[in-house]
């Protein structure tokens, strides 16, 4: 049997570690990390996500500031409310729920972010940082799946490593932190040819492609690890809806590792975004 690699066990270790951080540094004097949540509209999905940051932001003692917007807020709006909180000494991390509506150039606005404060990672400055290896913050999902691959692989160097999905959020950021760690990274995508035959050369799959079950038991060689980052609400024959991850799972006993949806990925990324709200306000103490 593979093992399962349990993403809610690692979350609770990495948001024990932030809690413990922010209790370190407020004993020392210092406020609270703040983390600003910019949600415009009112997107049933999103309203969830960020109720659950919200609620892990009060557990780990980060103090979050919600600023609910209407769908038909100006673009300028909400630009000038970054421009606010970009300027706010209290804010240390401020975070724009995607998807904005339509009328918002979502690009423009995550470009006025200032990139010390950019706890998703999706600033330019930062993606250049975290092509060149150069520090800067790294997004969340990325970075929780490298710390599911941390609990189970020590050393990269030389490992073949599939990643499916390119996506600026998951597939190539990903992809630069294991050339970082020294392994031979393959990106393949929707137009990819042979994809199975190019993923059963994988020492590591991490699946990002938001495809229900796409890869099957004998796209994997044995002994591999499996990172699942696919989230997909799929309707079964009796109506019934549920989430499912990128990989068939219950074809993979013969891999080293795999993670689970739901309890694989997705905690991790909630966990790994209080961690870079940290981040950003100890470098803000420090600049
Ligand atoms: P995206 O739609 O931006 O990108 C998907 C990528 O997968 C594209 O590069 C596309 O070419 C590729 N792709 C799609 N179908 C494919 C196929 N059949 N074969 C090969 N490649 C294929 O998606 P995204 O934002 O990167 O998200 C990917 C998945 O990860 C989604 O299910 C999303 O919900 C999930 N996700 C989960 C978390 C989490 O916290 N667990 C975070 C972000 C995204």
């Amino acid at each position: 049997m593979a093992q399962i690699i349990d993403g809610k066990a690692l979350a609770a270790q990495v948001l024990a570690r932030t809690a413990a951080d922010v209790a370190e540094m407020v004993a020392a004097g210092a406020p609270a990390p703040g983390l600003a949540v910019i949600l415009v509209g009112n997107d049933p999905a999103s309203e969830v996500y960020v109720g659950r940051k919200i609620a892990q932001c009060r557990k780990a003692g980060i103090s979050s500031i919600e600023h609910r917007l209407p769908a038909d807020t100006p673009e300028g709006d909400v630009l000038a409310l970054i421009d606010t909180l970009n300027a706010d000494a209290g804010v240390h991390g401020i975070l724009v729920q995607l998807p904005l509506p339509k009328h918002i150039d979502a690009a423009l606005v995550l470009d006025r972010i200032d990139p010390g404060k950019d706890v998703d990672g999706f600033h330019p400055v930062n993606v250049g940082r975290l092509s060149t290896g150069t520090g800067g913050l790294v997004p969340c999902t990325p970075l929780g799946v490298m710390l599911l691959l941390d609990s189970v692989i020590e050393d990269y160097r030389g490992l073949n490593v599939v990643v499916i999905g390119k996506s600026n959020i998951v597939g190539k950021p990903v992809s630069m932190l294991l050339l970082e760690r020294e392994a031979t990274v393959t990106v393949t995508h929707i137009e990819t040819r042979d994809l199975p035959d190019v993923a059963r050369k994988a020492d590591v799959i991490v699946a990002a492609a938001g495809a229900p079950h796409l890869v099957r038991g004998y796209w994997v060689k044995p002994g591999a690890v499996v990172i699942d980052v696919g989230i997909s609400r799929v309707t079964d024959f009796d109506g019934k809806t549920r989430i499912v991850g990128d990989c068939a799972t219950h074809e993979l006993d013969h891999a080293k590792a795999v993670t689970p949806v739901p309890g694989g990925v997705g905690p991790m990324t909630i966990a790994c975004l209080l961690s870079n709200t940290v981040l950003a306000a100890k470098r803000s103490a420090v600049a």
